[in-house]
């Protein structure tokens, strides 16, 4: 459809989220609004508890705004129930996370297949996990479990998983939050080469100030207020 392809991926629109907590009321978004487009790789930075997270929950139907509209790839999120977000996940998007998130009873090949037999895509040795395990590097542990690899090759197991199922999206909360310097700009380096092979739109909070110099758009969120900056330097 002409107006899916040229309309942005992902549109927010006066998008608000606030959290209370007995007496406080804390503003996590306040009115942001952004409009985002396919093969972006956005990097969104600020001081801890300044909304990236939430930001990005928002934006994969993990967390619901409270004011505004979030249209993703044309479809409006605002009016979804809990199994119309789960399926528009399971399709659009990817998650990556600080921590990684890797189930520790599944092996390394089991881990990336998981996405698969949640949307019931399976087919019998799906050649795409062989192709992504080649791609993050990590083919010759496809029978390892989680707590026999290290954390760097823990996230390549975590991207591997988020690309299975060919999302347009992909969210990663603090990807190297949680790695050594070396490791952590591995992982930058995979996400960039995700970002160009697979035409999948990015969106990485992260400390790293390495991280910043990742991506063509760069966001900052202090206080729920979100701020584009037209160069990677944060003032
Ligand atoms: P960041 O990822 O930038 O550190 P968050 O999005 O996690 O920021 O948090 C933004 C603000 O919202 C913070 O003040 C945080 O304490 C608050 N917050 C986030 N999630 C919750 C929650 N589930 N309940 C109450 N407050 C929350
Ligand atoms: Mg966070």
């Amino acid at each position: 459809m002409l107006s899916e392809t040229f309309s942005p991926l992902i549109q927010l629109k006066a998008v608000s989220k606030f959290y209370q907590t007995g007496e406080t009321r804390v503003c996590a978004l306040s009115d942001v609004n952004a409009e985002l487009n396919r093969g972006d790789f956005v990097t969104v930075m600020g001081p801890s508890g300044g909304g990236k997270t939430t930001f990005l929950n928002c934006v994969g139907g993990l967390d619901t705004p409270d004011e505004g509209e979030i249209v993703l790839n044309g479809r409006l999120m605002s009016g979804m129930d809990d199994n119309a977000l789960t399926l528009l996940r399971r399709k659009e998007i990817g998650f990556v996370f600080q921590f990684f998130n890797l189930l520790p009873t599944l092996t390394v090949w089991e881990n990336v297949e998981l996405p698969l037999l949640l949307a019931q895509w399976k087919q019998q040795d799906d050649p795409r996990i062989q192709e992504l395990l080649e791609f993050v590097g990590l083919e010759t542990r496809a029978q390892s479990f989680p707590a026999e690899l290290s954390g760097g090759q823990m996230q390549r197991v975590a991207i591997a998983r988020a690309l299975v199922h060919r999302p347009s999206i992909i969210l990663a909360d603090e990807p190297t939050g949680n790695l050594d310097s070396e490791n952590g700009a591995k992982i930058l380096d995979l996400l960039n080469q995700v970002s160009t092979e697979f035409q999948a739109t990015i969106v990485m909070a992260t400390h790293n100030p390495l991280g910043a110099s990742y991506g063509n758009r760069h966001f900052e969120i202090r206080d729920g207020r979100m701020t584009e900056h037209t160069s990677s330097k944060q003032p």
